[in-house]
């Protein structure tokens, strides 16, 4: 992750994005793969300063890990191997969570990786304690993100997908940042 100093540099008169580091090619998922967006590399690349973060990573899982699940119970939400849910690294994960929230705070938008136990933003697939899929929410960075940071402009790659919703978050990202 480049330092607040290099990203104040290269900010100029650009915004900041914190972005999921798969979205931009990096190898980092919980199966050495990534899953890039041309779009983002390409051409928004061009008029923002990509922040790229990786809570698993952050987290010390590494590359590979073995993959999680989202568990809700009690409107509590916990993160739990999906190979054996009764391994629970939900505090490490929040931890890691919190350590980039602090490490973005200078950012004016955030784009994340859909589907991800982590950073999904609403589709993420949600187990219950019986170990039935149960729904859709969003990941625990996410979660912790938004409660932190209201207002705070997020979107995941799907909501990048048409025009409308890339013109739509970037008017939102401009605004922040102009805020700022
Ligand atoms: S979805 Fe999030 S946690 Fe998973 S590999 Fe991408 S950046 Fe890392």
């Amino acid at each position: 992750m480049p330092e607040e100093s290099d990203l104040e540099q290269q900010r100029g008169e650009k915004p900041v994005i914190a972005i999921s580091s798969c979205l931009l090619g990096e190898p980092v998922r919980y199966d050495g793969q990534a899953r890039p967006v041309n779009w983002i590399i390409d051409i928004l690349s061009q008029h923002c300063v990509f922040q790229p973060i990786c809570p698993e990573l952050e987290a010390g899982f590494g590359v590979p890990r073995p993959p999680i699940r989202l568990q809700l119970s009690d409107a509590a939400a916990a993160v739990v191997l999906a190979g054996d849910p009764t391994i629970d690294v939900t505090e490490k994960l929040q931890a890691a969570c919190s350590r980039l929230l602090a490490e973005i705070d200078h950012a004016d938008g955030l784009i994340l990786k859909a589907r991800s136990p982590s950073c999904g933003v609403e589709d993420t697939p949600v187990w219950d304690e019986a170990g039935i899929e149960s729904g859709t929410g969003a990941g625990i960075f996410t979660r912790m993100c938004l409660a932190a940071r209201p207002g705070f402009p997020v979107i995941d790659e799907h909501g990048l997908e048409s025009e409308a919703g890339r013109i739509g978050f970037l008017i939102q990202v401009f605004r922040y940042c102009c805020r700022r």
